[in-house]
């Protein structure tokens, strides 16, 4: 048995096979045991598993099985994220179907996460293009359109001319604002799209008290969300015209000289005078064709004219005047603002750049004199005494915006508001790759829902997919031809697809019965399963995919198909592997790792627990190659070890301090190695193992083989490297002759007594004569020892302050000061 090599080779495909034969990794709904839900974020199938892939995932899955010995009854699923926009990229650059494409690619990589060993329930395998799926991805559209959570808007949107499509907000990047997958720079189209009221959700989105969630997730999250209090105050324009702004500073509003709206704003037309209607009309010409990062650069010249009207102060009646500026979004707040320039950086830039009146109404704390609006060389922007503020003029600065607040509202010009930065979700996509949105158009009934029962709308094979600026599916012979469910007469279905996120909001769910068909899940499967307890991925996914399916979450929640307010409890992020060079991993740079490769030449198992031991899985790292020997060498040891105890005689007896050593660290390992895995923390469960490996060989060396200490130390390492090289741990469990499956077995419990570190009574002298006791480690140092005696009260008494002339110290029993 010996002399068996270890061949990872041949073993771990064996091994693959057998598990999947048995379905070991089968989970299904018993009352008997806790269940948990582990979920890793579905791939998207781009055609390689790349060493990302890797690094995300054997980790998630170690996790998983880690808590799986330990007892819990853990569903741990796989599908994949299948519709969108890069597999219809890929597949116009190479001529292929998108839809040929998009299964040949998942076909591949179902064989390459196989080789991971991972322990995927397969029989829960769920892929979002598959009509079964979409079936339920627009039955839930029609559901949240039933409870008005949707509605239809022509909106200006994010275009990209290079992908034809419009894009997400998130989609676009930078501050030119480029698209994210071409990198092409983004225009502003007018369309009639699909928006889900996402807003309506903002004020939940913030809260994170459900949620073990990582702080700089909740943070980001929160910044998406941008929640900012303050009061809606009403101008008029002196036609009488309300002109409603959003302030977070209503404690300067004695301050506003003048007001600025978007360019696109409703009122620009009906406020402007004859004389500036030329000017004005160029300058709303020039605008619209900008972006709106370009528009709210904070380094941009101020730019902007004045409309010829003017707008009434609530506050104090005072007549100011209406310009236009591009700095005002009409997609933040109101689309109209009032400036008070003493107390804003840009209203300061812009009444300085246009000889506007700068009006002071605030004293800074540390401010002696009084300010001078001719002279002031920059605004103040902390708060302070209210001055020049009529009635609340000395209102102290601590109590200045509530107090303004509660002014206004008493005069009915103002009430208390908040405004958030989060839109609603545009869900319209001009692309064939995606889920039709089951929506029909008839001139007599105008916009009809499909009805359920004619669901799913089939995506059609036959399509002509090359972009054209609209979607593929408009020009499509026959396709988008249909009978209204109304009135029966003639009718044309929606064009437009779902944006891919869609799908992605509710895979969680689809998981649990990805064939039933009588509704989007199981209802026995859903309330044994739900929600997720754990839930691995990127961090780059804060901002999108992580809201809109908390989001979806509380939507369903509130159309009554289910009743918790969180899809996903525990959320952990892994960090990035760059590329030796320490930039990003991509083709074209040529700094891509290869998994495959890896795996053909040292195994999976080493690549595992390689991936685990080179960084901290939550920061990540640059890719290096050159420690995987290091752990291929340690999985060596590892099998010599366990073939060698196979072979071995047994009932040697092992009464002495080297068995009780190895005693005590395969205990503090078992200690180790499960806090390390609940914390995530794999690179020291790693090194750990590695430290018992050479524990074990150290006893090995002494003659420990043949003992039962041995034996349970390996039978331990074996269990608790399960998790992390599940292959060869289970091919030695094998070998040593333990019951199928090691991934069957309890996780180890650590003895507490047994970790402890050996302790002795150390006898204390003063010349000679016993004077006290000290309980110290067993390994304690000669120069530890010594002054720990000479620090005992008892020894200090004795020596009646003379100092110490000698200090005998006998290894393991007495130390005897002479003074
Ligand atoms: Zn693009
Ligand atoms: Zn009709």
């Amino acid at each position: 048995m010996a002399n068996v090599k270890y061949v990872p080779q041949e073993i771990e495909p064996r091994w693959q096979r057998r598990w999947d034969a048995d379905h070991l990794y089968r989970a299904s709904v018993d009352a008997t045991r806790e269940k948990l839900y582990f979920l890793t974020m579905l791939p998207y199938p781009s055609g390689d598993l790349h060493i990302g892939h890797w690094y995300a995932m054997t980790p998630s899955d170690a996790c998983a099985r880690f808590l799986r010995m330990q007892g819990y009854n853990v569903m741990f699923p796989i599908g994949f994220d299948a519709f969108g926009l890069p597999a219809e990229n890929a597949a116009i650059k190479r001529n292929v179907h998108p839809k040929e494409w998009t299964y040949r690619n998942i076909e591949n990589m179902r064989s390459q996460l196989r080789t991971m060993g991972a322990m995927w329930d397969w029989e829960r395998e769920a892929v979002s293009c598959d009509p079964g799926y979409y079936h339920w991805s627009q039955w839930f559209f029609l559901q949240l359109y039933k409870h008005g959570m949707v509605y239809r808007n022509k909106s200006p949107v994010d275009f990209c001319p290079n992908c034809n499509t419009t894009l997400a907000r998130e989609q676009v990047w930078g501050d030119d604002r480029h698209c994210e997958r071409c990198e092409t720079a983004v225009i502003k189209k007018d369309l009639e799209q699909w928006f889900f009221k996402i807003t309506d959700y903002a004020e939940e989105l913030l809260d994170f008290t459900k949620l073990d969630w990582p702080e700089r997730v909740q943070l980001l999250q929160t910044n998406w969300v941008g929640r900012s209090e303050g009061a809606h105050v009403t101008f008029r324009s002196e036609a009488g015209d309300p002109l409603r702004v959003f302030t977070t500073r209503p404690d300067t509003l004695w301050g506003a000289t003048f007001m600025v709206l978007a360019p696109e704003h409703p009122l620009v037309e009906k406020v402007t005078s004859a004389a500036e209607r030329a000017s004005v009309e160029a300058y709303v010409a020039a605008a619209v064709r900008q972006t709106d990062i370009q528009r709210e650069a904070a380094d941009k010249d101020k730019s902007g004219v004045f409309t010829g009207g003017y707008a009434i102060n609530p506050v104090n009646g005072e007549r100011i005047p209406i310009w236009i500026a591009d700095y005002v979004l009409m997609t933040y707040g109101t689309g109209a603002i009032m400036a008070v320039p003493a107390h804003d950086e840009r209203d300061f830039a812009f009444a300085r750049a246009f000889g506007l009146e700068v009006r002071p109404v605030i004293k800074a704390v540390d401010e002696s004199d009084s300010l001078d609006g001719e002279t002031m060389e920059a605004p103040t922007t902390l708060s302070g005494t209210m001055i020049n503020s009529g009635p609340l003029t000395g209102t102290p600065g601590d109590r200045a915006v509530a107090c303004t607040i509660a002014w206004l509202e008493d005069q009915g010009s103002g009430t208390r508001a908040v405004n958030y930065r989060l839109h609603d979700w545009l869900i319209s996509r001009q692309r064939y790759w995606g889920a039709p949105i089951p929506m029909t158009y008839c001139d007599e009934c105008g916009v009809q829902p499909v009805p359920e029962e004619y669901l799913p709308v089939l995506l059609p094979d036959d399509i002509e997919w090359r972009p054209t600026g609209e979607s593929p599916l408009k020009y499509h012979p026959t396709w988008k031809h249909t009978h209204c469910a109304v009135c029966g007469g003639a009718a044309t279905r929606e064009t437009d697809t779902m944006d891919t996120f869609m799908c992605s909001s509710w895979y969680q769910y689809r998981y649990l019965s990805p064939s039933y068909d009588e509704g989007p899940w199981d209802p026995q499967e859903f309330s044994h399963w739900m929600p997720v307890d754990i839930y691995t991925g990127g961090i780059e996914h804060a901002t999108m995919h992580l809201i809109y399916t908390r989001y979806f979450t509380k939507a369903l929640r509130d159309i009554g198909l289910l009743d918790f307010d969180e899809p996903m409890l525990q959320l952990r992020n892994q960090g990035i592997i760059l590329g030796e060079d320490l930039e990003k991993m991509s083709k074209s740079r040529g700094n891509v790792v290869a998994p495959d490769e890896l795996v053909a030449q040292y195994g999976a198992d080493a690549v595992r627990a390689y991936l685990m031991f080179f960084a901290r899985w939550d920061q990540g790292a640059p890719w290096s190659g050159s420690g995987i020997e290091g752990v291929s060498r340690w999985l060596q040891r590892v099998w010599a070890i366990a073939t060698q105890l196979a072979d071995a005689e047994t009932g040697v007896d092992a009464s002495g301090r080297p068995a009780r050593d190895l005693r005590r660290k395969v205990h503090q390992t078992i200690q180790q190695v499960t806090l390390d895995i609940e914390n995530f923390e794999f690179n020291t469960v790693i090194s750990a193992l590695m430290e018992l490996t050479n524990a074990l060989n150290a006893a090995r060396k002494v003659g420990l083989v043949g003992s039962e200490v041995y034996a349970q130390g390996v039978d331990n390492l074996l269990k608790l490297m399960a998790p992390v090289t599940p292959h060869i741990a289970e091919e030695l469990w094998g070998i040593l002759g333990r019951p199928y499956s090691v991934h069957q077995q309890s996780w180890p419990v650590a003895d507490p007594a047994a970790a402890a570190a050996e302790e002795i009574t150390l006898v204390l002298q003063v010349n000679g004569k016993v004077r006290d006791r000290l309980i110290v480690p067993a390994d304690i140092s000669a120069e530890a020892a010594e002054e720990r005696a000479l620090a005992s009260e008892k020894v200090k008494r004795h020596l009646l302050g003379r100092e110490p002339k000698k200090v005998i110290y006998v290894p393991g029993r007495l130390v005897n000061v002479v003074g």
